[in-house]
């Protein structure tokens, strides 16, 4: 890595239709956001092209927009727009035709109209002579900037990028990654397990010798339990136990739990798909209930066949020992990582997932099911013990009596004795060994899930890139 630094500073070009946040859906939208502060803190230029949504005329954080630039393109008048958002220099595309009035994803015409902004935003770098060493798209939804820019643009005076493509999940639009793959110089997904995973698929392996895993970090100024101003008090690795007892005092007045006892507080926040195990959320309502502790849901379900079953699961168990909060809620998604002393993520697919690290950041013990960037991240106390020692310290003692950095349970199988193995060793560990599960606690929050490790691995891509 000593030759990296010498190299001249990158420009880094985004074109995404999410960034947190102002207009994140997931974790898509967190990446963009914090990868681009990371580069940019290593001193290279970073700047973000969005659609301009209507809905931004509502936002707080844009109010500071001015005008940019115009052009006609694809039958409709252009309106470029830009602001800093986050510390980023963002550019909001906005055609004249309606097509970004209503939510990020509308579900038909999708394609058409992030097709469509694609190729606008390479048509604002074409005629606003902009020159980046990397345009780097994101998802199935970006994915045409990668082919659009090879087939249409880099002979036509766009001439200088090279393309990097992030996949944030395999799960929508193979046909479109694929040809993304195909037309970028380096791509990569969000951790190296979930590269492994999706390797061999028929969009993915004809180009796999160029798929980088680099994990997913969080931008730790945000997810920061020392200042967070969304909790009653703030603390550190050292006050874990009264900052958390604060935050559960608060929570449980805020969704109307039982207000006593020395229960074990159980935390979801999800988005409710089937992706993300709700068989085992559910499920993990009914044993931690069963097993005496508090349990609370943040997510709610786009599929109303999934959102019935849930209501139909707050209806048996919501009360004083179970809340149900169906909404999108950051302020209280903060006050819940604080709070519970267990995150659950029982993904049966998970790229990176940023739960777990953000649960980490605010000493709550994850309980993962042990794929994609789960596995990458979560260690179990009693299985990963040399698998942490040589992952997170580097340490090739594979006895590694003298480093412990596991960090979590986590399980393999799909039903509900799979979960139950994971999530019952944590109760237990909080009834029969509070001090321990302390120190556990403590060990999570001085982990390091920031970006500092991952935005290397990134710059060293974006040059690798530059030279393929
Ligand atoms: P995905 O991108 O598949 O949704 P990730 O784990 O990568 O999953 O990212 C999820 C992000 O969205 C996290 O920052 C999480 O805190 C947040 N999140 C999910 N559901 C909600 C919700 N209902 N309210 C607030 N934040 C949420």
């Amino acid at each position: 890595a000593g030759s990296v630094v010498e190299e001249p500073p990158l420009h880094v070009v985004h074109v995404a239709v999410e960034m947190a946040p102002i207009c994140k859906v997931g974790g898509l939208g967190d990446v963009v956001t914090s990868l681009g502060r990371a580069v940019q803190d290593q001193g290279h230029q970073v700047e973000v092209i969005l659609p301009r949504y209507d809905f931004f005329q509502a936002s707080p954080l844009l109010g500071g927009t001015s005008y940019e630039t115009e052009f006609d393109y694809g039958g409709t008048k252009v309106f470029v727009t830009t602001c800093m958002v986050e510390g980023l220099r963002c550019f909001f595309i906005e055609p004249r035709n309606g097509m970004f009035s209503g939510a990020v994803y509308q579900g038909n015409n999708d394609a058409g109209r992030f097709d469509f902004f694609s190729r606008a935003a390479l048509e604002f770098l074409l005629r606003s002579g902009r020159q980046p060493d990397i345009l780097h798209c994101h998802d199935w939804s970006t994915a045409d900037v990668a082919k659009a820019y090879w087939t249409e643009y880099q002979s036509y005076g766009l001439w200088k990028p090279n393309v990097v493509f992030t996949i944030h999940n395999m799960d929508f639009g193979a046909t479109k990654l694929g040809e993304a793959a195909h037309h970028s110089q380096r791509f990569t997904t969000v951790s190296p397990s979930y590269a492994f995973e999706i390797g061999g698929h028929p969009a993915i392996a004809p180009n796999a010798g160029k798929l980088w895993g680099v994990r997913n970090g969080i931008d730790i100024d945000i997810w920061d339990p020392e200042t967070d101003i969304f909790l009653p008090r703030g603390y550190t690795p050292d006050t874990v136990v009264e900052g958390k007892a604060a935050a559960r005092e608060e929570l449980r007045k805020r969704v109307n739990l039982n207000g006593w006892g020395d229960k074990p507080m159980v935390g979801v926040v999800s988005r409710l798909t089937k992706q993300k195990g709700t068989h085992l959320i559910a499920h993990s309502v009914f044993r931690t209930i069963d097993r005496g502790g508090q349990f609370v849901l943040l997510g709610s379900a786009p599929d109303p066949k999934i959102q019935g079953e849930f209501d139909a699961l707050k209806n048996s168990y919501g009360g004083q020992d179970a809340a149900f909060c169906f909404a999108y809620d950051e302020p209280l998604s903060h006050l819940i990582y604080a709070a519970c002393d267990i995150i659950l993520v029982p993904s049966m697919f998970e790229p990176c997932g940023l739960t777990q690290l953000i649960a980490m950041r605010y000493g709550a013990i994850p309980v993962v099911r042990q794929t994609g960037g789960l596995k990458d991240t979560v260690f179990d106390v009693d299985n990963d013990k040399s698998r942490a020692a040589w992952e997170l310290e580097g340490s090739t003692d594979w006895v590694a009596d003298n480093v412990d950095a596991t960090n979590g349970f986590s399980f393999e199988g799909t039903d509900d004795g799979a979960l139950d193995y994971a999530l019952n060793r944590a109760l237990d560990a909080y009834y029969n060994d509070r001090a321990w599960f302390h120190s556990l606690q403590k060990r999570v929050m001085l982990q390091d899930w920031s970006w500092n490790k991952p935005a290397h691995d990134y710059i060293e891509l974006y040059y690798a890139a530059l030279k393929s």
